[in-house]
């Protein structure tokens, strides 16, 4: 089971008290992007098998998204943070380098 804290409200609950809203920090396309951008922004999502970076809202709680960085393989909760972010606190980021070395923000695609 996932545990995970609202950086909003503080809470530590079960995710069946959250609900996931898919990968965090996407790049928004509007009107004036090509169709090439805008297919990788509605359809193109990373999948990777380690640290992920997800967007959650507390459902049962104070209704407010937030983010949270996590192992997708162990389940391992490095942290949770504002969604008012463009990316990661570079504390989280460091935290996550310690405990997977060689790892780095956006290695991945
Ligand atoms: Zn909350």
């Amino acid at each position: 089971m996932l545990i995970l804290t609202c950086p909003c409200c503080g809470v530590t609950a079960e995710e069946t008290e959250f609900h996931g809203g898919g990968e965090a920090h996407l790049k928004r396309e509007g009107p004036g992007s090509d169709d090439a951008a805008f297919e990788g922004y509605l359809f193109h999502r990373e999948n990777p098998r380690g640290v992920h970076f997800e967007r959650w809202r507390h459902v049962y709680g104070c209704g407010k998204w937030f983010h949270a960085a996590r192992d997708t393989g162990t389940l391992e909760v490095f942290g949770t943070y504002s969604a008012q972010t463009t990316e990661p606190p570079a504390d989280l980021l460091e935290k996550i380098r310690e405990r997977r070395p060689g790892w780095s923000w956006r290695e991945f695609s």
